[in-house]
């Protein structure tokens, strides 16, 4: 896939919309929302700074979290507006809104090189419906600019006015960071070096069923874990106790081809008869799982046919952590495989917001050849090969 970039093109005075990704969370600190989690304002630095430099004005948008539609004063921008400025060196002028004319002419009394942070995009109903977005509101956005880059890569899933409809209006283009995601995405799924195993885990098989089979036909190997592999042990008539499993999704999980054999699922499992630190724990056999029981984990025997796998792979993909990370006592498994991946030759692709929470307990994210900024995102595209906010920038 190639996609329009700004290349050299001449940008000096022209009003740049960049549309990002600042969707963080933050901590309250004494009262004040301080950003906790920086690393999607970070990402979208080296872009802000090139369209600086090259005296456009750099006009950011981007959701925070999701005020539906109305104004939210606990959801608005200035905390962002605060980190990037730090981040950046240099000033931030934030704004009230993301559309009219007060902002238009904000806008236009800035000098060229300036930096101006739009307010949150979701307090526009326009923004808010994904099937039927505004695009009377769409181009209002877009008379803000006179340019559209997306570098919103883990956004470009949603069908909204601030990614698929502002470029039915302005000259639109590829980001940095979206273009990397872009080629190190394509890559997977047109030329990995093989064997290309990917490792899928995580809460729901119902958001990761698509990108299942479509890694049946083109990985060499697919490692299933973490509680969608609960629901794929349901489909093959085990028994899983208390385990969290999807239903609706255990017919549609039989007729997925259970017995191809690239496809390994826990043959072990951690349990506890309840999700908390103090429960005590059991290693048992798959199939062995009494009724009072949850898994929360897979085994040491299912780490070691996972990893022995791993090994003879030169592309590996990683999304969804293998079990109930989050409590120390169930993180074993997904420490494993992240501490087996960062010392691994392979080319290593990771993504997820759970998943690389995981690396960063063991220090694996650096090590890694690439972390993807979108989840759901990332996970659509390996399934689809395109997104909706991808299409418009398309050359091939
Ligand atoms: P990501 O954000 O990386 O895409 P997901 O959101 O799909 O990952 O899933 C992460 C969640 O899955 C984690 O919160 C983790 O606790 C949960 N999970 C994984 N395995 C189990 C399990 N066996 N039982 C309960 N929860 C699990
Ligand atoms: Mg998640």
């Amino acid at each position: 896939m190639k996609l329009r970039t700004l290349g050299s093109q001449d940008v000096r005075g022209k009003r740049v919309i960049l549309r990002v990704t600042f969707d963080v969370h933050f901590n309250l600190q004494h009262g004040k929302r301080v950003v906790e989690d920086d690393a999607r304002i970070k990402d979208a630095v080296p872009m802000i700074r090139e369209l600086s430099t090259r005296g456009a004005k750099v006009i950011l948008l981007s959701w925070l979290q999701r005020p539906k539609g109305k104004r939210v004063p606990e959801m608005d921008m200035t905390p962002v507006g605060e980190r990037l400025e730090e981040l950046l060196g240099t000033p931030v002028t934030k704004l009230d809104d993301c559309v009219g004319d007060d902002v238009r002419q904000q806008i236009s009394r800035v000098p060229d090189g300036s930096v101006v942070l739009l307010e949150n995009v979701r307090f526009h109903p326009g923004e808010k419906d994904e099937k039927t977005y505004d695009e009377v509101f769409a181009k209002e956005l877009a008379a803000n600019g006179d340019l559209f880059v997306n570098d919103a890569f883990g956004q470009s899933h949603r069908d909204v006015a601030s990614i698929s409809g502002i470029p039915k209006f302005l000259p639109s283009f590829a980001g940095q960071s979206l273009e990397r995601e872009v080629r190190e995405l394509s890559a997977l799924l047109e030329n990995p070096a093989r064997p290309f195993v990917a490792v899928i885990g995580g809460a729901k098989i119902s958001s990761k069923l698509g990108v299942i089979k479509q890694l049946l036909d083109k990985a060499d190997a697919l490692l299933l874990g973490g509680a969608l592999a609960n629901t794929i042990l349901r489909a093959k008539n085990v028994q899983v106790g208390k385990s969290l499993i999807e239903e609706h999704m255990v017919e549609v999980a039989k007729e997925l081809p259970l017995t191809d054999p690239r496809l390994h699922i826990p043959v072990d499992v951690i349990t506890a008869k309840e999700p908390t630190s103090e429960a005590s724990t059991r290693l048992t056999a798959v199939g062995r799982v009494e009724d009072d029981e949850r898994i929360l984990d897979i085994g040491p025997d299912t780490v070691r046919l996972f990893t022995s796998v791993l090994a003879t792979a030169k592309t590996v993909m990683w999304n969804g952590p293998m079990g109930y990370f989050e409590l120390d006592t169930f993180a074993k498994a997904t420490d494993a495989i992240a501490t087996f991946l960062a010392t691994s030759t392979a080319k290593t692709v990771v993504g997820g917001g759970e998943t690389i929470a995981s690396l960063h307990r063991v220090g694996a994210a650096e090590k890694m050849s690439f972390t993807s900024m979108g989840g759901g995102a990332m996970l659509e595209f390996i399934e689809k090969g395109t997104l909706p906010g991808i299409e418009p920038l398309r050359l091939s």
